[in-house]
C-alpha cells in the first residue's frame, strides 16, 4: 500500500513516534527493508540518494516502487534522499515518485527558500511531499562531502520563517548528528531541538541517524522527530555478512546464496531502527 509520505508523518508526529526512513541500493536491500517493516507492521520510507537513482536507473526504481504497491500492504513511500538538481526532482516526481527531498542547504537562506520554494509549487500539483534542511550536516553521504568545519545547526527562528515561506511538508533539522560514521561521541544538541520544534509546525527529520544510541533517538522524537534516517548501519551489516559468507563459502558462486546472511545481517537492523522509533504495529 502507498501511502503519502505527508500523511505517513502527520500520523506519526500525532501519535509521538517516527517512522525509519532507510537508503538502498537495489532490489536485495529494497526486499530486506519491506520484509522486515511488514513483519512489524511498521510504516516506512524507501529512501534512494542521487548516485543511487543513477546506479538503480529511475524506470527500475519507479518499477520497484509498483511492484511495492502490489506486494506489500503497510504503508510505504518512495523518497528521494539529498537530491539537489530541479531538472531532475521534476522529472522523477513526473514519473510517479511519491516524495522529495529539495538539499539547498549549501547555499544561503534567501536562495535555499527561493529554491525550495520552486519544487514545492511544482511538487503541488502531483500531491508529492517535500522535504528541505535548514543548517547543514557534516560528513559523508555518497557524493555529498561536508567538512566538520563547514556544518552549521539550524536556527529555530530562521526554521519557522523558511517553513512559511516555503511551505515544505517536513523539515531536515542540524542539531549536531553527521552523515557516515561518528568519529567521536555525537554531540546532539537536544535544547535546540526543543526551541525548534516550539517555532515549527511540521514534522522534523534527523538525518545522520546511523550510530546514535536508542535512547538519544526516542529523546529527539519525543522533541518532534518524525522520520529518522538510516544509511550506513545497514550497508555495514549487509557488507559483513557478505564478507563473512564467502569467506567461509569461497566455493559458492551463486547470488541467490551468497547474499542469504548478507540480506538476514541487514534486516537485524532494519528490525532493531523499527522497534528504536516505535513505528512497529502502525501500520
Ligand atoms: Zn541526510
Amino acid at each position: 500500500m502507498i501511502t503519502s509520505k505527508r500523511s505517513i508523518l502527520l500520523n506519526a508526529q500525532a501519535n509521538g513516534y517516527a517512522v525509519p526512513a532507510f537508503n538502498i541500493h537495489n532490489l536485495e536491500t529494497l526486499k530486506a527493508v519491506l520484509e522486515t517493516a511488514a513483519d512489524l507492521r511498521s510504516p516506512v520510507i524507501i529512501a534512494a540518494t542521487p548516485s543511487t537513482v543513477r546506479y538503480i536507473g529511475e524506470h527500475y526504481l519507479i518499477g520497484m516502487m509498483e511492484a511495492t504497491q502490489k506486494q506489500f500492504d503497510i504503508p510505504v513511500c518512495f523518497h528521494l534522499d539529498h537530491h539537489e538538481r530541479l531538472e531532475n526532482i521534476k522529472e522523477l516526481i513526473d514519473l510517479g515518485i511519491h516524495s522529495v527531498m529539495i538539499d539547498a542547504s549549501h547555499y544561503e537562506f534567501e536562495e535555499n527558500i527561493k529554491i525550495v520554494s520552486e519544487i514545492v509549487e511544482y511538487a503541488e500539483k502531483s500531491g508529492v511531499a517535500v522535504e528541505a534542511e535548514l543548517g547543514r550536516l557534516s560528513g559523508i553521504e555518497d557524493d555529498m562531502v561536508v567538512d566538520e568545519k563547514d556544518k552549521m545547526y539550524t536556527d529555530p527562528y530562521q526554521a519557522k520563517e523558511f517553513v512559511v515561506r516555503t511551505g515544505v511538508d517536513s523539515l531536515a533539522v542540524a542539531i549536531g548528528t553527521a552523515h557516515g560514521l561518528y568519529k567521536g561521541k555525537p554531540n546532539v544538541d537536544i535544547n535546540r531541538l526543543a526551541a525548534i520544534q516550539k517555532e515549527v509546525e511540521v514534522p522534523l527529520v534527523l538525518h545522520g541517524g546511523s550510530g546514535l544510541s536508542d535512547d538519544l533517538v526516542q529523546e529527539t522524537i519525543r522533541l518532534g522527530i518524525c522520520k529518522v534516517n538510516i544509511a550506513t548501519e545497514l550497508k555495514i551489516a549487509f557488507a559483513q555478512g557478505l564478507r563473512a559468507y564467502l569467506k567461509e563459502n569461497p566455493e559458492v558462486n551463486d547470488p541467490r546464496y551468497y547474499f542469504k546472511d548478507a540480506i538476514a545481517n541487514m534486516k537485524r537492523v532494519v528490525s532493531d531502527k523499527i522497534k528504536m522509533c516505535g513505528s512497529m504495529n502502525r501500520g
